[in-house]
């Protein structure tokens, strides 16, 4: 196992983290705890020190079997990373509340890297206004949390104002071969890195997509390589090359995976790809792009759209459902992303065709005619399944508030 240092404190990460979205789950579609358990132990066994959680993972299974897993002396062997759900936030003792349950379900006094989760420019602003600052200095201060950092799915000005706004540690970002201009992007890994910031890399394999099921086209490409290599190791091999990239997340849940995973981060050097693999990385990139609908490179000059339409975004999810029509990631991270679900609505649904961003487009791409498309394909069930989910996370704040009004009656009485 190889590590990379934090620039700002010096501490040595693997360069693979596990990413605990993804366990392993049992016929029923519950977490498989036992089989997680011991992926999560054999992973800690073979160095890796890095695992990343959140409260919205398995809806709160995810943190409680890291916490189970790091039972018996784990713990100390590795760093834990979880999150600030901001969704769950509405005013400042809300984040002392969640950090304090996250501490007792993880079983430990203390995070390692603690993320606010999922920021845009928006819900970077509300908690910003709800003293997420101050929250964080306090917790730093007495060493509830050790590093403090943000994950983020906005756009890249979004992305250097939140850089610029505190003096994070560290920040999370999508990067993988076909992302290098979605989202924060290339510019952003570079712009982070330069400030001081480690970066972790999530989505390196784009959900597993650029591992899974690859297209034949593609396929061909991997398999005329000199070197034999996988589709997951060119993906993973292609973020780890980029020096700025501390920590590179895999959404692990599958035996042979782990391993596999873990023996290409023995050779995951920065800058030790040779110009002949980077072409070879190119090609595939190409021809991946030439098999998607939408031609959208994601640099951007379209936005802001006066009707709020993540343009880019709407059709880097409509690219990846169109490519992987079986995998019903797209569909779910669109709905969460756009939809309104986490953060405000941007789904194309919402466009108004005034034709403002087709102007801007240098691919000219008939954008408000894709709009349709993407609406019409990606948001069939939306207007019932947000509504739903809403009502569910609604009910599950108010219950948490209800019981502690009750207990703090009670305290009082
Ligand atoms: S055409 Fe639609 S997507 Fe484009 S800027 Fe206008 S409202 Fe936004
Ligand atoms: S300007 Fe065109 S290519 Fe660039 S992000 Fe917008 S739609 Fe995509």
């Amino acid at each position: 196992m190889l590590y990379r240092n934090v620039p700002r404190t010096g501490d040595k990460l693997s360069i693979l983290g596990f990413g605990c979205m993804r366990l392993p789950l049992t016929r029923t579609g519950g977490v498989d705890e036992e089989r997680a358990i011991r992926q999560i132990r054999h992973a800690i066994d073979c160095g890796v020190n890095y695992f990343d959680t959140a409260p919205i993972y398995h809806f709160g299974k995810s943190e409680q079997v890291l916490g189970k897993a790091l039972a018996g002396g784990y713990r100390k062997k590795v760093r834990i990373a979880t999150k600030l759900p901001h969704w769950s936030v509405f005013e400042r003792a809300d984040m002392d509340r969640i950090l304090a349950g996250q501490l007792r379900t993880l079983k430990t006094d203390h995070i390692d890297y603690y993320l606010l989760h999922g920021l845009g420019r928006e819900s970077f602003e509300k908690l910003r206004r709800l003293g997420v600052f101050e929250f964080l200095d306090a917790a730093k201060k007495d060493g509830r949390i050790i590093n403090a950092g943000f994950s983020f799915h906005g756009d890249p000005a979004a992305f250097r104002e939140i850089v610029d706004a505190y003096g994070w540690e560290f920040c999370q970002i999508q990067y993988n071969y076909l992302d290098e201009k979605n989202q924060a992007g290339t510019e952003g890994l570079q712009y982070a890195a330069g400030r001081g910031l480690a970066v972790m890399v999530m989505e390196p394999l784009r959900g597993g997509n650029l591992a899974g099921r690859v297209p034949d086209e593609v396929k061909a490409i991997w398999e005329e390589a000199p070197v034999h290599r996988s589709p997951a190791e060119w993906g993973l091999r292609w973020v780890w090359n980029h020096p700025e990239a501390t920590v590179v997340l895999s959404g692990m849940n599958d035996e042979a995976h782990i391993d596999e995973n873990i023996r290409a981060a023995d050779t995951g050097q920065a800058n030790s790809l040779t110009q002949d693999e980077l072409a070879r990385i190119e090609r595939a990139r190409d021809t991946y792009k030439r098999l998607m609908k939408v031609g959208c490179t994601g640099c951007g000059y379209c936005m802001p759209c006066p009707a709020g339409v993540n343009i880019p975004g709407c059709f880097a999810e409509y690219n990846a459902h169109v490519l992987f029509p079986h995998d019903r990631t797209a569909k779910f991270q669109y709905i969460g992303r756009y939809g309104g679900l986490l953060s405000g609505k941007s789904y194309a649904g919402l466009c108004r065709a005034c034709g403002k961003c087709a102007e801007a487009c240098p691919q000219h791409l008939p954008i408000p005619a894709l709009m349709k498309e993407v609406s019409r394909e990606m948001e069939g069930m939306m207007t019932v399944v947000v509504p739903v989910l809403k009502g569910l996370l609604w009910c599950q704040n108010t219950a948490g508030r209800v019981r502690r009004a009750i207990t703090r009656e009670k305290a009082h009485a």
